[in-house]
């Protein structure tokens, strides 16, 4: 048997015969009708959200099987490339994902594009379900704007002293052009207020902390939100109050003379929305950037961001955006909202497509840290568990898997990358990293993972 056992869910066949008296073919129709084979479930997409949901399905359930199918090479999606190099405890969960892709009921099978190589419909005659989480992860502005985490990420990366990331598992490319940096200042531009920013206070306060750059928040910005502070969820509200702190108070000697010896600066602007970048004479380089000076309308989640009619440039010569993600459809098959950006799902079942299921950003929306992701993730493999034991997922009919995949993909000239093919990239990438005191030296040409894999 070849792959994931798609023959283990025949071999259950025959053996009903002896419990049959003999000639009740009526008998031995309805049973096997009813017999239940073993439930294949396919996930399309291996980062958090994919494995997440393969963790819970195949622990709480004892005979499904689970295959992954990914679209690069490499698995784990933002885990390695979204999660900054400087906070390698997030990437930790890559260890409990590799145990889960170890199982002997999951199979691993990056370089698929679903949707093109193999379609949502011939991933639902080979599974009784599909998992789908396929969030869109190019934003379509080219400035650094936004006040979440990423934003932060970013001004936090290009701010941090070299010694420092050359010892996380930031590409050495990226390294030689944070060398060249000339960058000292980062704005973080958000179109909202102070009690609007989406960042955190963990990633704050790193930015806070950072030894080589010094906050330049603006006091005029926090003084009298006094008594907005006092009404708005706890963490809000520490949030806020660190900002504020840092804005309009002493910091202490030692905190200041860091802060007065630094080389660099990060600031917050508040209430300011894109509008232009503005380019240099020759066109090549952006000059400044036009923005939109807006004012606050509404309360609470709905407070909105109204241009006032004033426009004002920021100066700048580098523009980055982290204005956040938004998935996109990923099959004509799958029902999808575009206004929202989501599959729509009632507790990640997919709403009128049966066997579906979502998981991820494609299911909530692109909010929430990893932990949010985890949740939501078993919320959904408990779902298809529900299913399963309800009858509502059909699994009276035998699938073959990964088996009949494996076929059409071969027929198309496609070559899946398995996870033991992973491994040998992985292996490849830590012993380049050796090399300078990194964890990994990362792999960014998918042809040259594929070359890799191939010898
Ligand atoms: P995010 O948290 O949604 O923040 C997006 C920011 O961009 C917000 O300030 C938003 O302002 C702004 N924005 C959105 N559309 C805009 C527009 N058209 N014009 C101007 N500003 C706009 O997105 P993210 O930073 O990409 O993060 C995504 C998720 O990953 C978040 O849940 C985040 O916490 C998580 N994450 C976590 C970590 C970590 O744990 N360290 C690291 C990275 C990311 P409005 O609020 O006004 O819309």
């Amino acid at each position: 048997m070849s792959g994931p056992g798609g023959i283990v869910a025949w071999k259950r066949v025959p053996s009903l015969r002896f419990l049959l008296p003999k000639g009740s073919v009526a008998g031995i129709k309805r049973l096997l009708a009813s017999a239940e084979f073993i439930p294949r479930i396919c996930i399309v997409g291996s980062g958090p959200a994919g494995f997440y949901t393969a963790q819970h399905l195949l622990k709480h359930h004892k005979q499904a099987r689970v295959d992954i199918y990914e679209k690069l090479p490499v698995p784990f999606g933002l885990v390695r490339f979204g999660v900054a190099p400087d906070h390698p405890e997030v990437k930790n969960v890559i260890n409990a994902f590799t145990q889960t892709a170890h199982s002997d009921r999951c199979t691993y099978s990056g370089n698929v594009t679903v949707g093109k190589d193999i379609t949502i419909k011939e991933l639902q005659k080979a599974y009784h379900a599909v998992v789908l989480l396929k969030p869109d992860l190019s934003s379509e502005t080219a400035v650094v704007l936004g006040h979440g985490n990423v934003a932060l990420d970013v001004a936090r990366i290009l701010l941090s002293p070299l010694e420092i990331l050359r010892k996380t598992d930031i590409t050495e490319d990226s390294l030689t052009v944070l060398a060249r940096s000339k960058v000292k200042r980062v704005c973080l531009i958000g179109r909202r207020g102070p009690l609007q920013v989406a960042f955190t206070i963990k990633e704050l306060r790193e930015m806070i902390n950072l030894p080589s750059a010094r906050p330049f928040l603006n006091p005029a910005d926090f003084k009298g939100l006094g008594d907005a502070i006092k009404d708005v969820p706890r963490p809000r509200k520490r949030l806020t109050e660190l900002m504020a702190k840092t804005a309009l108070e002493d910091p202490g000697e030692v905190v200041a003379s860091r802060w007065a010896s630094a080389s660099r600066e990060w600031s917050l602007k508040f209430l300011r929305s894109p509008l232009e970048v503005l380019p240099m004479a020759d066109g090549k380089q952006a000059r400044a950037i036009r923005m939109a000076v807006t004012r606050l309308e509404g309360t609470g989640d709905g407070t909105k961001a109204v241009p006032t009619g004033e426009v004002e440039e920021v100066m700048c010569g580098l523009i980055l955006s982290s204005i956040g993600y938004k998935s996109v459809p990923i099959d004509p098959a799958v029902p999808f909202d575009p206004k929202q950006g989501i599959i729509p799902n009632n507790l990640g079942r997919v709403l009128g497509a049966p066997g579906l299921y979502c998981s991820g950003w494609v299911k909530r929306g692109p909010t929430g840290v990893i932990i949010t992701t985890m949740n939501d993730s078993f919320d959904t493999a408990q779902s298809v568990l529900e299913d399963l034991q309800s009858g509502a997922l059909d699994v009276s009919g035998a699938k073959e898997g990964f088996d009949l995949v494996r076929s059409v993909l071969q027929s198309r000239g496609i070559h899946p990358v398995s996870f033991s093919d992973w491994e040998k990239i992985n292996a490849a990438e830590v012993a380049r990293g050796k090399l300078s005191g990194k964890p990994r030296e990362k792999i960014t040409d998918p042809r040259e993972m594929l070359e890799l894999i191939s010898h």
